[in-house]
């Protein structure tokens, strides 16, 4: 997506720029009315000497360019243009330049959120969504983590981490946003994600150890457990007995979470690999940014049966006597978190079992973190309630619903093409995640009216089958040029529209303004 800069048209702008009063004397003037057209005006900055805007060179707001006003341009790399007795740096918003940007504005580079209470990760997809998230955080008591995607989400919209951040810093810069933001490597799996993503920057590590969760363990039969657990060396299960059968946790919900032998010989079976594995990429990312300069999150949910409270004392536990300091830790909570719908299961039943994970965190010093949160209005309330506001929660893929949803709105044609594309892509795309459409409740593409296309998007069935297909669509190279084009050319409808629906997740959290 990075854009080349235009000489030409670079001179054409300061030309217009100077006409207009932007620009006077080779420093943007902020306020006037004809800024708004030209610049972003929440993006003027000085650093020394230099004044620093982003402007909408091509005039396409979508693909705008850094220009640099002072004597010290050179620090970013681009075109020299002087035109109408003004002069700038024109610099394309290339990896590069936006390292050197969260060099010389810092509020450019994401950090680490531990004195932020809520913290919601917001990751974008097609790196279009960030200015609509910002304009809606600004507002609230809540602190972005704006960059958040998993290896598999980089790979199918054929993206890089670098990409990712920068993505995120310029819209940061766009919107002149000066609280701080988080960027997360979400869903990490080896050591050598982890040290990329903390070299790159990343200020959250997510630890994902599901593959070394015995599930296996977690439903066999207990006769099974206990002969499995007889085969570890008599000196470690006298450790962890001696650390864990005496223990009783007690927590602020007035509940005491203790162990009995069989129910730890399960756990240390299911989760005692799945915590060296963790404790492992954290040491990676420690050494690799030489340092802890990450918040740490550990997730337990993809295990066959919900985390049981002694399962998260005995996580926590481990963590701390191994000196792993943990921001967050997502533990697999009762129902169906399935992506992009509302939560699946007994309300009534999640609330008891939430309340008392939220406790557990709370004991231990870290937050509750949510995962595949978009779209729970029925639970948001209890997540809100239940933690007294400390709490992460991730939403990632709801801003390409949105995104489809102004595709719909804006060029219905294409969108029903797009999800004909969908319908075909779905049987490869669904084996990626876990999510049960009733199939026979989504219909063919060709018999849709308008107002049925625009169904598509309420219905919890087609709304699962547009979300996981986004991969087969963005990596075919034209749909891929088509979708951006028309977002591009939409994008303050797009930015609106991300604003409204995370707006609706805040509300019913209970998160208000500052
Ligand atoms: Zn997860």
């Amino acid at each position: 997506m990075t854009n080349k800069v235009d000489k030409q048209a670079a001179a054409a702008w300061l030309e217009q720029a100077v006409a207009k009063g932007v620009v006077v004397n080779s420093v943007p003037a902020a306020g006037a009315a004809a800024a708004r057209e030209l610049l972003f005006p929440g993006s003027l900055a000085t650093v020394g000497r230099d004044s620093l805007a982003l402007v909408k060179l091509g005039g396409s707001p979508a693909a705008p360019c850094l220009a640099v006003f002072g004597p010290n341009g050179g620090r970013f790399a681009g075109a020299f243009v002087k035109a109408a007795g003004a002069a700038a740096r024109f610099c394309a918003l290339d990896h590069g330049n936006a390292n050197r940007l969260r060099k010389v504005l810092p509020f450019t580079a994401p950090s680490r959120l531990g004195g932020e209470p809520v913290t919601i990760g917001l990751g974008d997809r097609l790196g279009l969504a960030s200015p609509g998230h910002l304009r809606l955080v600004a507002g609230r008591a809540a602190a972005p983590v704006l960059a958040q995607q998993s290896v598999r989400e980089l790979n199918l919209t054929n993206r890089t981490y670098e990409d990712v951040l920068d993505a995120a810093t310029w819209a940061v810069f766009q919107e002149g946003y000066r609280r701080p933001w988080g960027a997360d490597g979400d869903h990490l799996k080896s050591a050598d994600w982890v040290q990329t993503a903390v070299k790159l920057g990343y200020t959250m590590i997510t630890a994902d150890v599901s593959d070394s969760i015995r599930k296996d363990f977690d439903t066999a039969a207990e006769s099974a457990v206990l002969e499995a657990y007889g085969k570890l060396p008599a000196s470690r299960r006298a450790e962890l007995e001696g650390r864990y059968l005496p223990l009783a946790v007690s927590l602020d919900t007035g509940e005491k979470i203790g162990f009995d032998r069989p129910q730890l010989a399960r756990i240390v079976l299911v989760y005692l690999d799945a915590l060296d594995a963790a404790e492992q990429l954290y040491r990676a990312g420690v050494k690799a940014g030489g340092g802890a300069t990450f918040d740490f999150e550990l997730s337990i949910d993809e295990t066959a049966t919900p985390t049981l409270p002694a399962a998260h004392v005995f996580a926590a536990t481990e963590m701390k006597l191994r000196d792993v300091p943990l921001f967050s830790v997502a533990p697999r909570f009762i129902g169906e978190f399935q992506k992009g719908i509302d939560y699946v299961g007994d309300a009534a039943a999640f609330e008891r079992s939430f309340r008392t994970h939220a406790a557990i965190a709370r004991h231990f010093g870290y937050r509750i973190s949510v995962h595949s949160g978009s779209d729970k209005f029925t639970v948001f309330p209890i997540v809100g309630r239940e933690t007294r506001k400390l709490f992460h929660l991730k939403t990632a893929g709801t801003n390409w619903l949105q995104a489809l949803e102004v595709i719909c709105e804006k060029e219905p044609d294409y969108f029903r093409q797009l999800y004909a594309c969908a319908l075909k892509t779905f049987p490869a795309a669904r084996q990626y995640y876990h999510i049960t459409p009733d199939m026979t409740n989504v219909p063919p593409a060709e018999s849709l009216t308008p107002e049925g296309l625009r169904g598509l998007l309420a219905n919890a069935d087609t709304r699962q089958v547009l979300h996981v297909t986004y991969g087969e669509m963005l990596r075919d190279a034209e749909v891929n040029r088509r979708i951006y084009a028309i977002l591009e050319a939409n994008i303050e409808a797009y930015w609106k529209s991300v604003e409204r629906h995370i707006g609706r997740h805040l509300d019913s959290l209970g998160v208000g303004g500052r």
